[in-house]
């Protein structure tokens, strides 16, 4: 009988996993409760009128049409039975496997203040990117038809608390639609006087950036009229404002950029896991006490080098091939592979539409050229030659024009409805 491996997530890590698997005779199964794999790095411009959905995902199933040895299902998974050695689905269906590996991600954590999710929705599915570009640009119809001051400048004020990359990178894009892009297109309101807020508890922006390319950072959004708070939490959060200090700020765009909280692997597993709800596996990226459960990416606590390796889509690829490394080796008798090591390829982060921070050890690198460098790391990294065409079309569009054409409002809002 085939050896079955199930992989539950179509993320960086679970993809990966099934890739490296290319060959191995095993019989596999990949579920994922979304029909695409998605690049998250780039969701933001999505969210911020720069890049259309289809940009930035792509169908699992047409990704892996030619492999053969790969089933893929469209499910959620809600529970892994480890005494019949089954995944549980929200349908009802089970599937049984011999090795299963768990790259379900992570989801954003709003510190136990879950009732906030509606107001200052986070960024982490194409559905949060389209919703979060539909009420932004809303907020832009609406105050060009109040009349009434102080509604209008609710409606201009946009806040986006936590300032680690994609924070900094919202708010660098808004400011440049805000200020930049759409005064020529309303008539009745100056889109200039928009309030952009980033507002973070830590003292500095981008805190896993060095001081002086946080700093940088910090001057840089300034100049293009983004309102830096550093230093205090946000307290309270509603559709009309937050608070922030003691101080109420009417705003009617909040989004969430601050924390994010494991997948729901632990509960399914029983198993041991961190604060942000991370299992904690062996050096080989099992689950201790079972050799053939894997959980890998954003769900795992992995430590390397003495250091839990962060939540990023590099370290997640990394975990994946390693783990079909650990696979083929014990299917082909081999001795298995040294324990995972992470290797860090650095820090990137843009801001606005034509610079970007980079440090890796103790290269840094600031301003336009950054910017080049990361879009063209992005652009190589994405799946596919017409998403490398499309992407670098828009950017190159964008650049030339002023112009992000992405501006459509379609869907229905879905957060607030019961
Ligand atoms: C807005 C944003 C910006 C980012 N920017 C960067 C960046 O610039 N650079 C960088 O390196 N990293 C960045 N990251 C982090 C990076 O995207 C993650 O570290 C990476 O995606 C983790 O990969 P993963 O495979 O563990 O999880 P994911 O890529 O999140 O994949 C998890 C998969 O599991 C599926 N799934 C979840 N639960 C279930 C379930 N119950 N049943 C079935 N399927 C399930 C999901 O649908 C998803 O397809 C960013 C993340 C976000 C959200």
């Amino acid at each position: 009988m085939q050896h079955r491996v199930v992989v539950i997530g179509a993320g960086f890590a679970g993809l990966q996993t099934v890739l490296g698997l290319k060959g191995s005779g095993c019989q596999i199964t990949l579920i994922d409760q979304r029909n695409h794999h998605l690049f998250q790095p780039l969701l933001y411009q999505v969210a911020t009128t720069l890049l259309a959905t289809s940009d930035i995902a792509w169908p699992i199933r047409a990704l892996l049409r030619d492999r053969k040895d790969v089933t893929t299902l469209l499910g959620t998974v809600e529970d892994v039975d480890r005494t019949t050695r089954e995944v549980v689905l929200r349908s009802g269906e089970r599937v049984g496997f011999d090795t299963l590996v768990i790259a379900t991600g992570a989801r954003h954590a709003y510190f136990g203040k879950d009732a906030w999710e509606p107001d200052a929705p986070g960024l982490k599915t194409l559905e949060d990117a389209t919703t979060i570009r539909r009420r932004m640009l809303l907020a832009f119809e609406r105050a060009e038809l109040t009349e009434n001051e102080a509604e209008r400048q609710a409606l201009l004020t946009f806040a986006v608390i936590g300032a680690g990359p994609t924070g900094v990178e919202m708010v660098g894009i808004i400011a440049e639609l805000a200020h930049r892009i759409l005064p020529r297109e309303f008539r009745r309101m100056d889109t200039r006087k928009a309030r952009i807020l980033l507002v973070e508890a830590g003292p500095r922006i981008l805190p896993a950036f060095s001081e002086d390319l946080s700093q940088y950072a910090a001057k840089a959004l300034g100049r293009d009229g983004v309102e830096v708070m550093t230093g205090h939490p946000v307290t309270d959060c509603s559709g009309d404002g937050i608070t922030v200090n003691g101080q109420f700020i009417p705003a009617q765009t909040t989004i969430w950029a601050a924390g994010v909280q494991a997948s729901r692997a632990k509960d399914w597993l029983g198993a041991e896991a961190d604060r942000a709800g991370r299992v904690m596996v062996a050096p080989d990226l099992t689950v201790p006490d079972d050799p053939a459960i894997f959980v890998l990416g954003d769900t795992a606590h992995v430590v390397s080098d003495g250091k839990p390796v962060p939540g990023v889509a590099p370290a997640a690829k990394q975990q994946g091939s390693y783990t079909a490394q650990v696979i083929l080796a014990r299917l082909t008798g081999k001795p298995a592979p040294a324990p995972f090591q992470y290797r860090h390829m650095g820090n990137l982060a843009t801001i606005g539409r034509n610079s970007a921070v980079i440090e890796y050890g103790r290269f840094k690198m600031r301003g336009w050229l950054a910017w080049w460098v990361w879009g063209i790391a992005h652009i190589y990294f994405l799946i596919g030659a017409r998403s490398r065409i499309f992407v670098a079309l828009s950017w190159l569009w964008v650049f030339l024009s002023g112009q992000n054409s992405a501006r459509l409002i379609t869907q229905k809002e879905t957060l607030k409805e019961p």
